[in-house]
């Protein structure tokens, strides 16, 4: 029997596991923490977001800022409804929220651990945990895999270590693979403007966010937090934008648009209030949704008084109506997002064959998961990535 190994007990190192029945094969996992799958557990806010409700391989890649060419045909031999039809052929219900994202029933990542543990088991999978791999020999073609303790060797080695910079030095080093440079990605802004003081809560749902010196934009959900601003437009530009924002050390000029309404139609909004509502206090116009604390906090930091309708000035009128339409605010740097974080970066594409997730370089060689340099924005994409690598590992080594 030949000997598959798979250094990394995380997302795609289980489901591949879960997938490889073959008579020729023995499988072990090495795993250097003590329990399996601790990124899955914590995942989805302890919920496992595993998979997006997106059935069309096109419409799928473009929620990977990389890896989106390279995931076509990934794409095209396991997507979203395969991953539908994998867990409920397990006895695993999952759920469709209204923002498409997909989780067990049981709302617990736990479903989904069961599950991999349960399967493995049936496939008669050998884990070592405790086994951290401090090196990789290739000998022609074949694997020499050192843990702390012990060695190891394999006919074929799968490489699923997740954003483990330790490994990425292996593979570089002792397996020759060049390594995009990791950087984080999926993360919040940190921003101390005043605008902002007290606001923690607030979300405005169609903002327009811009960074000027980057030329770059997103539409969607924004929030107010205790530390600056986050949701799903902030998340998707942190994703978009990785490697430019690294580069500028996370301190850069964000315009806002709040309402996604242009200039000069909120300057035509206000000099109508004016006239309709002359008497009443600018304090209590209500426009666009926006919520007291926020008016307040807006018509403070642009030191306008509380005067009536009537006595705004036109001055008054373009400096409410630009900062509705371009709040411009300093950002100091990034804050976790604690419901989904990824790495970019990591081995280059160029090195792998997609129709078998192989390493171009040394034959028996496979890759899946975080490893590669393929990441997603926030929804579930980071994990569906990794079952549909690991899945097309799984069938090849099924054919092997
Ligand atoms: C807080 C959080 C929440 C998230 N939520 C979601 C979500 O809801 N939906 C989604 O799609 N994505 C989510 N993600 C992203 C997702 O978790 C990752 O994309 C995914 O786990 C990557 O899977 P992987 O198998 O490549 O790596 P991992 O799951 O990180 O597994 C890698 C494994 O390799 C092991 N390992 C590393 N180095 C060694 C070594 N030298 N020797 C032996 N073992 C080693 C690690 O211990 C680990 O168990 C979340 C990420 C975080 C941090």
């Amino acid at each position: 029997m030949k000997q598959l190994i798979i250094i990394g007990g995380g997302a795609a190192g289980f489901f591949l596991a879960s997938n490889v029945k073959s008579s020729k094969w023995k499988i072990k996992i090495l795993e250097q923490a003590k329990n399996p799958l601790q990124k899955l557990k914590i995942s989805g806010g302890g919920r496992c977001n595993l998979t997006h409700a997106c059935f069309s391989a096109k419409k799928l890649v473009k929620y990977y800022p990389r890896g989106s060419k390279e995931l076509i045909s990934v794409f095209n031999h396991f997507q979203p409804s395969d991953t539908f039809e994998w867990f409920s052929q397990k006895g695993v219900d999952l759920k469709i929220e209204s923002d498409h994202r997909v989780f067990p029933q049981s709302d617990s990542s736990q479903t989904i651990i069961d599950t991999f543990l349960q399967e493995t088991q049936k496939n008669n999978i050998e884990i070592n945990y405790n086994s951290k791999v401090i090196n990789i020999k290739n000998i022609n073609n074949k694997f020499e895999i050192a843990t702390t303790e012990n060695k190891f060797f394999a006919d074929a080695l799968v490489i699923a270590t997740g954003s483990s910079q330790k490994m990425w030095d292996i593979i570089h080093h002792q397996l020759g693979h060049n390594i995009i440079k990791p950087v984080p990605s999926l993360f919040t802004f940190l921003c101390s403007d005043k605008l902002l003081s007290n606001l923690q809560g607030i979300s405005f749902p169609e903002a327009e966010i811009h960074i000027p010196s980057l030329k770059i934009k997103e539409f969607g959900p924004i929030l107010i937090t205790h530390w600056g601003l986050s949701g799903p437009a902030v998340l998707k530009l942190s994703s978009w934008s990785a490697r430019e924002l690294f580069k500028l050390d996370y301190k850069f000029i964000l315009r806002i648009n709040w309402i996604s309404e242009t200039f000069d139609r909120v300057r035509e909004e206000l000099f109508i209030e004016k006239i309709k509502n002359s008497k009443k206090s600018i304090y209590a116009l209500k426009i666009y949704n926006l919520t007291q604390r926020f008016w307040n906090n807006l018509l403070y930091s642009l030191q306008i008084k509380d005067k009536k309708l009537a006595d705004l000035s036109k001055k008054d009128i373009n400096k409410i109506a630009e900062a509705l339409t371009n709040t411009q605010l300093q950002i100091n740097g990034k804050n976790t997002h604690k419901d989904e974080f990824v790495t970019a970066g990591g081995v280059d594409l160029k090195e792998i064959d997609f129709r078998t997730m192989q390493s171009k370089l040394i034959p028996n060689l496979y890759f899946a998961g975080e490893v590669l340099n393929i990441d997603a924005l926030t929804g579930g994409f980071n994990f569906q990535a990794c079952w549909s690598e690991a899945y097309i590992i799984s069938q090849y080594i099924n054919s092997n």
